[in-house]
C-alpha cells in the first residue's frame, strides 16, 4: 500500500478528507479510489494572530487524537518571515504575482521535504476542499514540486463535499475560523481567503 502525506490546513477542512481516506481511499485524479496509508501533516506558519495559530493547531491536534488516525505537526511560526517575503516578492514584476501562489509554494515544499525525508510516495493538500482558494494554482505549484522532488502530487478536487465537511465540522464540535489564515485575509475587520 502507497504512504499519503496529507498536508492539513486545519481540522474543519481534513475532516471529511479523514473519514474519505478512512472509509474509501484516496481519490484519484481519474476518478478511482485507491487505499492508501495515510497520515496528516499541519503546517501553517502565516496564520495570524499566533493565538488563532494556536487555536487551528490544537484543535487538529485534538481532532487527530480523537480519531486515532496518524499526524504530525511541524510547530514553525514565522509571521515576520512571511509578511517580510510577501512585501519584498509579491506584486507586479516581483517574483510572484499573487500572494497565495507563494503561500501555497511554501507551505507544501515544507511538506514535499518531510515527505522526503520520511519515503512517503504521494502528496495531496486539504486546501482543495474550499471553495475559496485558488484551485488552479495549488495544482500548478504542486505539480511544479512533484517535478522537484520526484514525488506524485495528487490534486483532488473536493469542492462538492465542503458543505458537508461544514456540517461534519460542526457536528464534530470543531472550532471553526472565519478567515483563510494570513494577516492579508484580514481586512479593516473584514474576514476573507
Ligand atoms: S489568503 Fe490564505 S492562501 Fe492566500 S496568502 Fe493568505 S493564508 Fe495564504
Amino acid at each position: 500500500m502507497r504512504k499519503l502525506l496529507m498536508h492539513a490546513c486545519c481540522a474543519p477542512c481534513y475532516i471529511y478528507i479523514e473519514n474519505d481516506l478512512r472509509n474509501n481511499g484516496l481519490l484519484m485524479e481519474d476518478g478511482t479510489y485507491e487505499k492508501v496509508d495515510y497520515t496528516a501533516l499541519f503546517y501553517n506558519p502565516n496564520i495570524h494572530p499566533k493565538v488563532e495559530y494556536e487555536r487551528r493547531k490544537n484543535t487538529f491536534d485534538e481532532f487527530c487524537k480523537k480519531q486515532e488516525c496518524k499526524y504530525d505537526i511541524i510547530d514553525e511560526y514565522d509571521l515576520n518571515g512571511y509578511v517580510k517575503y510577501v512585501v519584498e516578492n509579491v506584486g507586479e514584476n516581483k517574483k510572484y504575482n499573487n500572494r497565495c501562489k507563494y503561500c501555497y509554494y511554501m507551505r507544501l515544499k515544507k511538506v514535499f521535504e518531510y515527505a522526503k525525508e520520511n519515503n512517503f510516495d504521494i502528496i495531496s493538500t486539504t486546501l482543495t476542499i474550499s471553495p475559496y482558494q485558488n484551485h488552479e494554482i495549488i495544482k500548478e505549484v504542486g505539480k511544479e514540486l512533484e517535478k522537484e522532488f520526484n514525488i506524485e502530487f495528487i490534486y483532488v478536487d473536493y469542492r462538492n463535499h465542503f458543505r458537508e465537511g461544514q456540517r461534519m465540522a460542526r457536528e464534530f464540535g470543531l472550532y471553526m475560523q472565519k478567515y483563510c489564515g494570513c494577516v492579508f485575509s484580514i481586512d479593516n475587520g473584514k474576514w476573507g481567503y
